[in-house]
Order: C-alpha cells, then structure tokens, then sequence
C-alpha cells in the first residue's frame, strides 16, 4: 500500500475543505471497500479524511420521513425498529448485502459509493477506462458473465454492486449533500451515473461533498414487499441480479407498486414502466408476467450474461409473487 497523510476532523467544513482543496484526498468511513480498493493499488490517495468524528450516525425518526445519517452503519439500518415497519424493504435489502461482521462496519453512504466489483477494474494489468479513462474496456470481449444488460455504453458495461441502493431507488429517497458551495439535495434516481463517456465518474457527487444523511418518505410499502437476490452461494456474495419489489394491495388490486433491479446496470434501475403497468390490475401471476415483459423492454445481453435476460423476468416474478403473499 503507498504512504498516506491520515486526518481526523471532528466538523464537516474541515473534512469538506481537506478533500475539495486536496485533488489526492479522500472521506474514508467504514473503509471495507476504500482499503481493499487502495491495498490493490487501485485507489491510491495520498490523504485519508477519516469522518468517523462527525455526528453523522443517526437515525432520526421524524413525521413523514425516516432521515438515516451517513454514518450510521448498514447493520444498525436494518435493525432499527423503525425502519423494520415503516421501510421493510430496505431492511431486507441491507440484510442481503455482505456479512453480518462486514455490515458492522460499512456505512450508509460508503455502501452508495462503493465501486464496481467488475473484474477487470481489480485486475491492474488490464485495460479498464472506470480505473483508467481511456485505456479500453476488458469487459467487452472479455469475460462479462456478471455485466450490464440495461444503460451501458461501449466505454463500459459494469453494473453497480450495492442491494442497499437498489431499495433506496424503489423507495424514491433523496440523498443531502454539503460541499464547498453549500448545501443540496439528490433525488436517488440521479444519484448514480450511466457509464456514457465518462464511466470512471461512478455518481453525481462533485469533489469535496460529503454525503450527510439520507431521507425515505412514508409510503403505503409497509407490508407487501420483498428483496429478491440471486447470487452464486447462499450468503456472502454479489448479486447476480436482485429484485425490490413493494407493492400496495386493497382488495387484491394494486394500488401503487414499486419496482427496480440491481445487478443490470451502471446504477441501481427502476423500472417505472413496470410499475405503471402493475397500478389498477389484481395481484396475480398473470398481472406480474406482464410487468417483467414491460421491464425487460430495452434489455441486450452480451457473449457471457445472455442468462440474465431469462433470469430477470423470473427474478422480477418471484419478487412480486413473494411482496404479494407477505
Ligand atoms: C467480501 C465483501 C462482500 C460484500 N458483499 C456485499 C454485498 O453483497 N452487497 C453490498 O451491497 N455490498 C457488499 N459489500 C460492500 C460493502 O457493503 C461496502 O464495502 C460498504 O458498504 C462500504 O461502506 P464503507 O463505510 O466501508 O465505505 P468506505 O470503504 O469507507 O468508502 C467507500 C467510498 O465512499 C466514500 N465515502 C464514504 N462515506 C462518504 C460520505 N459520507 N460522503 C462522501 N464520500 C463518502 C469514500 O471516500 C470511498 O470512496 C461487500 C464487501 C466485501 C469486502
Ligand atoms: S466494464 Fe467498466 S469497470 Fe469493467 S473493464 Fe470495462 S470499463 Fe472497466
């Protein structure tokens, strides 16, 4: 690993000014993937601004909204008792993600921000434009087993490895931001990027801000709602594909649906159309397969992942069947 300055700021303004002024510095919070990243070689920042003294741990149940600080670390997310009943989604999904001693340390905004697990970005000694614009895409041609079928380019087609995003998109939560030029909010859909031209450019953050919290408004998905991830071992993988689905039921007829899929693209990908299709139709299998048709419009695999365009019908299918009976 190479030498870097470490630094500790107990206020957000000094952690904000040490990265925007510092083109070779970082935030580094829970670091389960910033250390790995840097071990390999692949991250080599020269100063690591350690938040970890700011008070951005919190869960702060207020009317109309959970605010989840960007601290607060993704186990103590899913245990909290209020997300449990008034976002159950997100709970599964976190509980889905890693390993319970991996979940202990990875932070909510570290997991939006955590990199591609594409092979090809952790192999040094092939091309890859995400860790070196320019350099081409080994992917392509390449082994692209675990790669996009939805919003890639020819610079790159990674997909995003988060599960807890892909239910933080369903949920249309909005990510507060501070920075050198203040503060902002996100909504999450524009969170994350598409690859187009620039896909070393995972997100929309610009440098020096520092994710400060994140907001889910109330909704009707208190009850009906599953996270489907399909992964190559029972626990302690990357999803092939997932699936968040959350549906609002009366009288066995749909009332509002939520649906996006990770695992398929750049960023986690709702799929709006889909749920458009579900609203004002009964709960039935049938109702569900014309939704995964209506979500797979537009999908286009490649020599070594043509498996997901069958596997992510189904996937959406169980999603919603297992979010119906719950
Ligand atoms: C073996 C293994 C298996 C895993 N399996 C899964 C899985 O199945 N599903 C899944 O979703 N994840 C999985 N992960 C990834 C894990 O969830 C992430 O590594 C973790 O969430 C990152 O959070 P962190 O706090 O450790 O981030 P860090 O490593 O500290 O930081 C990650 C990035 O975020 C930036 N950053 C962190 N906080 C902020 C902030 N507040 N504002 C601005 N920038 C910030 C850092 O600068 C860095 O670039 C796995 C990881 C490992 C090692
Ligand atoms: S798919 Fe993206 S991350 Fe993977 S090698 Fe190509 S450019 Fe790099």
């Amino acid at each position: 690993m190479n030498q870097f300055q470490y630094v500790r700021p107990t206020k957000a303004q000094a952690a904000i000014e040490a990265v925007a002024k510092d083109a070779n510095a970082t935030f580094i919070a829970g670091g389960t993937n910033l250390v790995d990243l840097m071990k390999r070689g692949i991250a080599t920042p020269q100063k690591l601004v350690d938040i970890n003294r700011l008070p951005l741990a919190r869960i702060d149940h207020d009317p109309g909204k959970l605010r989840i600080g960007a601290l607060a670390l993704n186990s103590a997310v899913a245990d909290d008792k209020q997300v449990r009943e008034r976002q159950p989604l997100l709970a599964l999904a976190l509980n889905a993600g890693a390993s319970a001693q991996l979940r202990n340390m990875a932070t909510v905004g570290g997991n939006m921000l955590q990199r591609t697990r594409c092979s090809y970005f952790y192999d040094l000694t092939m091309p890859c434009n995400k860790r070196e614009p320019g350099s081409g895409c080994g992917a392509l041609e390449g082994i692209n087993r675990m790669h996009a079928i939805f919003g890639f380019s020819d610079k790159c087609i990674a997909v995003h490895p988060s599960d807890m995003s892909v239910a933080l998109v369903a949920l249309d939560a909005t990510v507060l931001v501070t920075g050198p030029k203040g503060e902002r909010t996100i909504p999450f859909a524009d969170f994350h990027r598409l690859p187009g031209d620039t896909p070393e450019k995972d997100t929309n953050l610009e440098r020096g801000e520092l994710i400060t919290a994140v907001d889910i408004p109330d909704g009707p998905f208190t009850k009906h709602v599953h996270y489907q991830k399909v992964r190559e071992r029972a626990s302690y993988a990357f999803a092939l594909l997932s699936v968040a689905a959350a549906l609002d039921i009366e009288n066995n007829t749909i009332k509002a649906a939520r649906l996006a899929m990770g695992g398929v693209a750049h960023k986690p990908w709702r799929l709006t159309a889909a749920e458009q299709s579900l609203v004002g139709k009964p709960a039935t299998e049938a109702t569900f397969r014309q939704a995964a048709e209506v979500a797979m419009q537009g999908a286009k695999a490649f020599k070594h992942n043509a498996y997901k365009l069958k596997l992510a019908p189904n996937t959406i299918i169980q999603a919603l069947k297992t979010a119906a009976a719950a």
